[in-house]
């Protein structure tokens, strides 16, 4: 019987990490809805309607509709990548410049009603595992399987920083700190589904365990 897996926590936890591993494993399939949240911000940055000085929610919430967000299942990567309107916009949602603005966007009752209206109809058939903030609260509370991942700060900040430098971005470590950490307080502290942990979740701290050692209990918590 295939169930539906809700994998919450702070940014950077290695939500996806280990929610791509699953899904491979189970055959399930994987939503990450941090995607479809970033590829909005881009929409809105793209569109001049958020920088620096200012954030024109209005506007942003009147073209709603003209948003829309899918995503493709790509057999080299082994996930599905997310399209904005047709294009391919996986690397662009990536980058800290997306990072600054996305919990500001993401606050926005309008955009998260059309997207965990959208996440919900991805779960319909069961045999999904979904990646966010409010999966196990609010798009999934009837989910089998919650997990709330946790990690210190630090830790995050050391991880994202690892795969900015990677990809080959500019960025420093203080900065990249400092984003996580303005995330967490826009995401625990917004109005409408602030970020904590469902009742029924499972508390996972992952900063001492490897990614296979991870794997491996969260596996055990699968076929308890
Ligand atoms: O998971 P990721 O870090 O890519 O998510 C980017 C941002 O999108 C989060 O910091 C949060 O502000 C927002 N988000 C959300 N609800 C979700 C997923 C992401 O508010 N379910």
């Amino acid at each position: 019987n295939k169930i539906t897996i809700a994998i919450d926590g702070f940014s950077s936890t290695g939500k996806s990490t280990v929610a791509k591993q699953l899904a491979k494993h189970l055959g399930y399939v994987y939503v990450d809805t941090g995607a479809m949240y970033r590829a909005v911000a881009y929409y809105a940055m793209q569109n001049g309607l958020i920088n620096q000085e200012y954030f024109k929610v209005e506007a942003l919430v009147s073209q709603l509709s003209n948003i829309n967000i899918t995503f493709k299942f790509n057999e080299t990567l082994g996930f599905a990548e997310v399209y904005l309107n047709g294009v391919n916009v996986e690397k662009e949602i990536r980058t800290l410049e997306v990072s600054n603005f996305v919990s500001t966007v993401a606050s926005v009752s309008q955009v998260r009603k059309k997207l965990v209206e959208q996440q919900q109809k991805f779960g319909e058939n069961k045999g999904v595992v979904m990646d966010g903030r409010d999966i196990g609260t609010v798009v999934f509370p009837n989910a089998e399987l919650k997990l709330f991942m946790i990690a210190s700060a630090e830790k995050r900040a050391q991880r994202r920083y690892q795969e900015l430098i990677e990809k080959g971005d500019d960025v420093d470590y203080e900065a990249v700190l400092k984003n996580v950490q303005e995330r967490d307080h826009l995401d625990t502290t917004r109005k409408d589904s602030p970020l904590v942990m469902a009742e029924d979740a499972i508390e996972f701290d992952n900063s001492d365990l490897s990614r296979e050692e991870q794997f491996d209990k969260i596996l055990e918590l699968v076929s308890l």
